[in-house]
């Protein structure tokens, strides 16, 4: 196999993870990012690797739940209301697969791309180099109503029979001593014992570190401005700091792919869904394990020196406050559920634009009619999650090897 020059756009989990896996074929790979290495989306997520979440965000309900909070503007999901024709557009197609056969087909997608991501993470995360604080603790999925733990339970048994996935039910009474940091009295919660964590940010620094001691080039603060192409052939890059040229580029840029849509003359429908994190140092009773508390939207992360409560969804396209309302809502959804949802102190607020497809699955493959151009993109709320198996498959792609991966229902061609 040659040994060809690719530019990969974007240092976000999967702008990393492509130049890892394209590296590992002996490729010539230089990353770069308009900003710093993995300092977007990729940066104070929730650090969750979830085989487990193989729903899409288009189920039956989520039309009305997207409905009310047009109504509701401190909803954890929440549509701005706004005149903008590619927005309106997004919401149409995405309402239109608010049903349970669109649901089960993106599901099978998403199963198979989050258990092949997985394998790969077990196996990459032994090396001692990608220091990342990686612990295989399960997910715990907690409820404090009786209600909320019986509809989840009918979720669990969807997840059963369609993909195979079972949880361990944990009755309220046994809750506290399987996690202390819970209050008394919670109605109960379902583990998910093949889900991991990890910290996002010393993932990031040390996987492109070790990248970069293998000789992969990374370039910050250097913006794509422009693609040169002959016709369907991309021949270079026009960026901030001059001119790059290539045999392949990757485009990996998250939530700002969908700038790129006139310049690879194809569709690319991805809105920026915003979220926010909090991470405070460690109160007296620390988390032990991961935890969603699906009634309030809100994930729970320990880590060593602190943990992190992280949530919302916001279509309010590229707006980069950070409301004190929200980081208060934050800690305001944990109270039903911790002992101490309020750290001593508090380490960082941050928010993340993830990049959103309306059909929650990945946009990875060539660009329609390019021979050298690839989007590996679109990740909505499995970027951490799927960045191997994108590496994988884009590696496959360049190689032009084929792959028992759903790569048709991810591919750009589906929007064009
Ligand atoms: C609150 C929250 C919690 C989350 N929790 C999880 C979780 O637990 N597990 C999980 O799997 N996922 C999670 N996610 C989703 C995950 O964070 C995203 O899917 C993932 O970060 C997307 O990665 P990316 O590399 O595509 O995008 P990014 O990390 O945003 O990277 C894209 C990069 O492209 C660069 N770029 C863009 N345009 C250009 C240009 N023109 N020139 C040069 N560079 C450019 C940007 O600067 C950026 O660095 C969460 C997201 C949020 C907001």
């Amino acid at each position: 196999m040659s040994a060809d020059r690719v530019i990969v756009v974007g240092a976000g989990h999967i702008g990393i993870a492509c130049a890892h896996y394209l590296h590992a074929e002996g490729h010539d790979v230089t990353v770069v990012d308009q900003g710093r290495i993995g300092g977007a989306c990729s940066s104070a997520n929730c650090g969750f690797i979830v085989p487990s979440h193989v729903l899409p965000l288009t189920t039956p309900d989520a039309l009305a739940t997207g409905l009310m909070s047009l109504f509701r503007p401190r909803a954890a999901f929440r549509v701005r209301p706004q005149l903008r024709p590619a927005l309106f557009r997004w919401m149409l197609e995405f309402a239109r697969r608010c049903n349970r056969s669109d649901m089960l087909a993106a599901g099978a997608t998403l199963h198979a791309l989050l258990e092949a991501s997985a394998a790969e993470y077990r196996g990459l995360l032994q090396d001692p180099a990608l220091d990342s604080e990686w612990q295989r603790k399960g997910m715990l999925f907690v409820f404090a109503t009786d209600e909320g733990l019986a509809e989840f339970g009918e979720t669990d048994s969807l997840l059963t029979s369609e993909y195979g996935l079972s949880a361990e039910h944990i009755a309220g009474e046994a809750l506290a001593e399987f996690e202390p940091a819970l209050l008394d009295g919670l109605a109960g919660a379902w583990f998910y014992e093949d889900d991991s964590h990890l910290r996002p940010d010393r993932l990031n620094a040390s996987w492109a570190e070790r990248l970069a001691r293998a000789g992969v080039r990374f370039i910050e603060d250097c913006c794509l401005e422009s693609v040169d192409s002959n016709g369907k052939h991309v021949a270079g890059l026009d960026t901030s700091t001059g001119q790059l040229e290539a045999e392949h580029y990757v485009f990996a840029a998250g939530a700002w792919s969908g700038g790129l849509a006139s310049a690879l003359d194809c569709r690319i429908p991805i809105e920026p869904g915003k979220g926010y994190s909090v991470t405070m140092t460690c109160p007296e009773t620390m988390p032990s394990h991961p935890m969603l508390m699906p009634e309030k939207h809100i994930g729970v992360t320990p880590f060593e020196d602190g943990y992190r409560i992280a949530s919302m969804m916001e279509f309010a396209g590229f707006d980069a406050s950070i409301p004190d309302y929200r980081i208060r809502q934050l800690q305001d959804s944990a109270r039903p559920y911790l002992r101490e949802p309020v750290g001593p102190e508090v380490v960082e607020t941050w928010y993340g634009w993830r990049p959103m497809t309306w059909d929650s699955l990945p946009v990875i493959g060539r660009v329609p009619g390019f021979d050298n151009a690839l989007l590996a993109t679109g990740h909505n709320m499995l970027g951490l999650s799927l960045a191997p198996v994108t590496g994988k498959l884009i590696a496959d792609l360049v190689a032009e090897r084929p792959t028992d991966l759903p790569l048709e229902a991810v591919s750009p061609a589906r929007f064009n």
